[in-house]
C-alpha cells in the first residue's frame, strides 16, 4: 500500500483555528474568490500573497505562480478543485507545506496527490504533492452553494460505468483487474446511494459521507496505480466534449450526465442511477448541464477520432463499440426517456 502518504481528512468546524500558528507564517493563499471571502475575516494571518488562478493551462498558471513572491512557506488552497490543484502545483514547482481547505466537495481534486492542470484543453496530470492536513470544514463547505457540493457525487457515482469497463479492458487487453478492488469500489458506489437525502440536504452526514467516500476512492486508486477503479468512459464522453466546446462544466454534473449516457451504452439498466441522482438533487439533465442534443450526438460521434488521439486513455465501451450515426441514433433516444 503506497497511501500512507494520503491525506487524512480533518472534520469538523472552524478547522483554521486548530491548526499550529508556524503555518500561518510567511504563508501564501490560493483561491476561488467567493471562498476567500468567506473565510478571510477568520484567517489568522495576512497572506503574502492571496492568488485566484487565472487559468488552469499548466503554461500560464505555472507563469502566475512563478510571479508570486518568494519565500512563502506554506500554501493554502481555499476553494473547488482549481484552487486545490493550483496550491499544489505552487508546492510541486516552489517547495513549502500545503493545507487544503476545499470550499465544496465538488471534485476529488483537494484527496488526490496528483497535481491536475490542462494542456491545450485536455486534462494532464504533473507531480505529486500532499497537504499536511485536509481540511474538511463542514461551517465553509454549507456557505457555498449546495448545488456544488451535490454535484460532487459525480467523481464517486463514475463507479457505475467505470468497472464494466475495466471488465472489458481485462478480457479485451489483458488488462491488470482485482476482484476485490473492484468489490470495494462497487460497496463505495453502493454507499453513495444509500445517502441520497443527506446529500441533498447537504447535512455533516452528507457532506462527510462524500469525503469519506472520496477519501476512500482515492486509496483504493493509488493502490491499484491508476484511476481505473473509478473512472471510465463517462469521463472520456465529458472530455471530448469539452474538447470540442472549450467551456467549463460543473464537472460532477457532466459526469453524471455521462453515466446515465454511457451506462446506457454498455446495456445497464440506468434506473436506479436516475432516482438516485433525483433523490440527490443533482442537476444532471443536459439543459441544466447546459449542454445541447447536438452537441451529445456531435461528442458520441467524435468519440473515435478522440480515442485515438488520447492513448493514454484504458480500453472502455466506446473503444469497444465505436460509436456511429446509427447506434447514437438508438443511444439518445433511450437517453431522452429518462430525460
Ligand atoms: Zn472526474
Amino acid at each position: 500500500m503506497e497511501n500512507r502518504k494520503q491525506a487524512v481528512p480533518t472534520y469538523g468546524e472552524k478547522l483554521l483555528s486548530t491548526l499550529d500558528a508556524s503555518y500561518f507564517d510567511n504563508c501564501g493563499v490560493i483561491c476561488a474568490q467567493e471562498a476567500w471571502d468567506l473565510v478571510k475575516d477568520e484567517f489568522p494571518a495576512t497572506p503574502v500573497v492571496v492568488m485566484v488562478p487565472e487559468t488552469m493551462e499548466q503554461s500560464l498558471l505555472e507563469a502566475q505562480i512563478r510571479r508570486a513572491p518568494g519565500g512563502v512557506k506554506t500554501w493554502f488552497g481555499i476553494g473547488g478543485g482549481s484552487a486545490c490543484d493550483a496550491a499544489k502545483m505552487a508546492v510541486w514547482l516552489l517547495g513549502g507545506r500545503l493545507i487544503l481547505m476545499p470550499s465544496i466537495v465538488s471534485v476529488d481534486a483537494a484527496f488526490t496527490a496528483a497535481v491536475g492542470v490542462r494542456v491545450d484543453h485536455h486534462v494532464r496530470y504533473v507531480g505529486m504533492v500532499y497537504p499536511d492536513y485536509l481540511l474538511i470544514d463542514f461551517d465553509l463547505l454549507r456557505r457555498s452553494p449546495k448545488r456544488l457540493n451535490i454535484a460532487g457525487i459525480g467523481d464517486i457515482l463514475s463507479i457505475f460505468t467505470a468497472l464494466p469497463d475495466w471488465l472489458l479492458g481485462r478480457d479485451v487487453t489483458g488488462e491488470k483487474y482485482s476482484d476485490q478492488m473492484a468489490a470495494e469500489s462497487a460497496a463505495l458506489l453502493a454507499r453513495l446511494m444509500a445517502g441520497a437525502v443527506e446529500i441533498r440536504d447537504c447535512t455533516n452526514l452528507g457532506l462527510k459521507l462524500i469525503s469519506d467516500l472520496y477519501y476512500a476512492e482515492v486509496a483504493l486508486c493509488d493502490a491499484h496505480g491508476n484511476s481505473r477503479p473509478e473512472e471510465g468512459s463517462e469521463h472520456y464522453f465529458a472530455y471530448c466534449l469539452e474538447s470540442l466546446t472549450h467551456r467549463p462544466y460543473i464537472h460532477g454534473e457532466l459526469i453524471s450526465m455521462a453515466v446515465v449516457l454511457t451506462g446506457i451504452y454498455q446495456g445497464q439498466d440506468v434506473e436506479p442511477v436516475v432516482r438516485f441522482l433525483d433523490q440527490a438533487g443533482v442537476c444532471w439533465r443536459p439543459d441544466q448541464v447546459e449542454v445541447t442534443r447536438a452537441q451529445i450526438v456531435a461528442t458520441l460521434l467524435a468519440l473515435p477520432e478522440y480515442l485515438k488521439g488520447e492513448t493514454h486513455l484504458p480500453y472502455g465501451i466506446y473503444h469497444h463499440v465505436p460509436t456511429t450515426q446509427e447506434r447514437v441514433d438508438d443511444l439518445l433516444v433511450k437517453f431522452y426517456s429518462y430525460v
